[in-house]
């Protein structure tokens, strides 16, 4: 049966299938994950309820079976033929395609040092659950990487009143996504809760009881958790003679070289405007990638559009982070009730924007500057500065000058 395959059930995979449907597309759709579960959202993972981890499914079997999803739930793809148009499943079965979406997914990066099985990885539900599982008996956690998912583990793990060390290889923790000015004040409370940290350290061995630093410090730790990173699932492509580079390398319409494959989300490096492949690691990049995808699948030419924008929880704090602050930009910051928003500004216009405040302190301020990064017009400075002056008006004068 040819239809449109999509290998990975994650947050893509599984938007890109419901959203073919939404496109009209009534061929067949098979959507193949090899995780024995339900397609589920991986963000809770790190921000678990007090009662503990759960599985937040992404749909269910039902809502699938009402639109004809052929959802292959604990199945893996062993190999793509671009030739024969096929991929070969890990039940003995083989599947053509007349389209493939590639939505592999990322794979946590993995420790080389001695003892390194020790450390648990973070990905997954079935991770997850055997973290929070070992931390109901541990007092004390070594968690392996400051960025944002080992910082929202130690928050949630110290809020839990376990002693909580991270180790890190850079001089501050977040360094990689967050604004200095953000990361500074997360590392702060952080400390103030009473995390240690261990920074511009690296890692000499993982032994029983405690991380050996390659200065000879000892870190204890009852539990040890590695998130460092991840690294983009492309075996499957680059086997199949598909492209690769930091991801499964796309165009702006998410084609990768080979014509009848598309790739999205964790997996893809998209190149816009011929400019560099870049990867984006995010809940709404694989949404709306997944979309972008889906109607390019069925016939449509449409460029990805899409501001960046994540989101992170630690403690009572959210971070929201849209378009793509950088170094170097001019910056204004702004106060709100309970939190504090920082543009960033390339020739006058908003580039991106930043947000920390407790619960969605930062939110709909935030949701109003992404509009102003998608207007593309020049603003004053000092009124995205001024309290007295309303994103939400300013956006309103954008738009009737525009019109
Ligand atoms: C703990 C955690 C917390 C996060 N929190 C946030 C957050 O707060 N905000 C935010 O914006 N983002 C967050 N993210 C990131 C976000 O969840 C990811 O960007 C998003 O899930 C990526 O979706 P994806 O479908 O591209 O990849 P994935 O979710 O990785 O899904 C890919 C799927 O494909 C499967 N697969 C791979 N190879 C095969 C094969 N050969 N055959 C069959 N199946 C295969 C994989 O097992 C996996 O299930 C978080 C991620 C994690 C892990």
């Amino acid at each position: 049966m040819d239809g449109i395959v999509i290998i990975g059930a994650g947050e893509c995979g599984t938007r890109a299938a419901f959203a073919l449907r939404e496109e009209g597309y009534g061929g067949a759709i098979s959507l193949i994950g090899n995780e024995p579960h339900l397609p589920y959202e991986r963000p809770p993972l790190s921000k678990p309820a007090d009662t503990g981890v759960h599985l937040k499914a992404i749909t269910t079997a039902e809502a699938m079976e009402a639109v004809a999803i052929n959802y292959c739930q604990g199945i893996s793809v062993m190999e793509v033929d671009t030739l024969s148009r096929s991929v070969s499943l890990s039940d003995g079965c083989t599947v053509r395609y007349n389209k493939l979406l590639l939505a592999t997914g990322a794979r946590p990066r993995q420790l080389t040092c001695t003892g390194a099985s020790r450390a648990l990885d973070f990905r997954t539900h079935s991770h997850a659950a055997e973290i929070f599982r070992r931390a109901a008996n541990a007092r004390r956690v070594a968690i392996i990487g400051g960025g944002l998912i080992g910082m929202e583990l130690a928050a949630v793990l110290r809020s839990k009143g376990l002693e909580v060390g991270i180790i890190e290889a850079a001089a501050k923790p977040l360094g990689r996504a967050v604004p200095p000015r953000f990361a500074e004040h997360l590392h702060r409370v952080h400390v103030e809760r009473g995390v240690q940290f261990f920074l511009g350290r690296g890692i000499a061995g993982i032994e029983d009881g405690f991380v050996r630093l390659d200065d000879g410090a000892q870190v204890p730790s009852d539990l040890t958790i590695a998130a460092i990173g991840v690294v983009p699932d492309t075996e499957l492509a680059s086997k199949a003679g598909i492209a690769t580079g930091n991801g499964i390398l796309t165009n702006a319409y998410l084609r990768t070289s080979d014509p009848n494959v598309f790739a999205a989300g964790d997996c893809a490096a998209v190149s816009l405007n011929g400019a560099a492949h870049v990867r984006y690691e995010s809940w709404r990049n694989a949404r709306r990638q997944a979309e972008t995808a889906a109607r390019n699948m069925v016939g449509a030419s449409e460029p990805l559009v899409s501001t960046p924008w994540f989101w992170s929880d630690q403690y009572d704090l959210t971070l929201q982070v849209a378009g793509l602050p950088a170094a170097g930009q001019e910056t204004v910051v702004r106060t709100c009730p309970n939190g504090e928003i920082e543009f960033y500004l390339l020739d006058d216009r908003l580039v991106g924007a930043a947000g920390l405040g407790i619960g969605n302190a930062v939110a709909r301020d935030i949701k109003l500057a992404e509009m102003l990064i998608d207007a593309g017009v020049m603003l004053d400075v000092s009124s995205l500065g001024d309290t007295n002056v309303s994103l939400k008006d300013l956006l309103k004068a954008n738009r009737s000058a525009a019109a």
